[in-house]
């Protein structure tokens, strides 16, 4: 009886320790570290990076397309694929060129077991949307391919897309467009064949949820815009009223698209 007395003491002992260290860890966080280079912060920030990563992010605050955001040198207001064709999006924006700590940043999430970094890189999303008017009345992340999305266990464009709803209370829709074909990389193939590729790619489920709507589209990097084109022009053909959309990163390419 005095021995099971002692083991029920020693547990209800144990149960408190573990209690206060479990409280201790939560109000006293330490070991903060930047998500980009791991080193020590010496105190909480909003994108939980340090100063030297921060002032290294390569912002796209250049000279860019007016329609769709792309880094373009000389004094035009388009870039040559903006110029040539009609887009059914309003305008794209970016807040980085890919590249750098980004691209660092990008990879980790998609390959590398990163996933809690979307809560952060989402923010430079809220941010960026911050500064234009785009008046919205819901976020779209682009889809993955479904096994493509079962294999990595999420799709990174609706990880970027939660930042909305919690800080901005904008709803995000991320199961109504779908994405039915898995589209080899597109950087690599003509403006013809990226055409064919995204043919009949994507498909919206229910129409009269989008009906009438002003959306944003939200992906990881913008390449060469046959995905948000391709997208778009969905979105469009269902009722959508305005598409506006945000990646993370816009590609820099140094030769003309087209
Ligand atoms: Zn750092
Ligand atoms: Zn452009």
């Amino acid at each position: 009886m005095v021995l099971s007395m002692k083991n029920v003491l020693s547990k209800i002992k144990k149960l408190f320790v573990s209690l206060f260290t479990t409280i201790k860890s939560a109000l006293f966080v330490k070991d903060i570290k930047c998500i980009a280079c791991s080193s020590e912060l010496d105190k909480p920030n909003k994108y939980c990076m340090c100063e030297d990563c921060f002032a290294k992010l390569p912002y796209n605050n250049g000279h860019i397309c007016y329609k769709c955001g792309t880094n373009i040198v000389g004094s035009g207001s388009y870039c040559l694929n903006c110029k040539d064709s009609q887009k059914d999006y309003e305008f794209a924006r970016a807040p980085f060129i890919y590249g750098g700590v980004i691209q660092t940043l990008i990879y980790k999430l998609k390959y590398s077991r990163g996933k809690y970094l979307a809560n952060y890189l989402s923010l430079f999303l809220v941010d960026e949307f911050i500064k234009t008017d785009w008046q919205i009345d819901a976020v779209v992340p682009v889809p993955l391919y479904i096994k493509r999305e079962k294999k990595r266990g999420f799709n990174q464009a609706t990880l970027l897309s939660s930042q909305f709803e919690s800080v901005l209370n904008i709803p995000v829709i991320s199961n109504n467009l779908v994405r039915l074909k898995n589209t080899p990389t597109q950087t690599k193939l003509t403006k013809i064949e990226r055409k064919n590729n995204l043919d009949k790619a994507f498909k919206v489920l229910d129409k009269k949820e989008f009906k009438g709507k002003n959306v944003l589209l939200i992906d990881d990097v913008f390449t060469t815009g046959a995905t948000t084109d391709e997208c778009s022009k969905v979105l469009k053909s269902v009722g959508v009223k305005n598409i506006y959309v945000l990646t993370l990163a816009h590609v820099k390419l140094d030769i003309p698209m087209y």
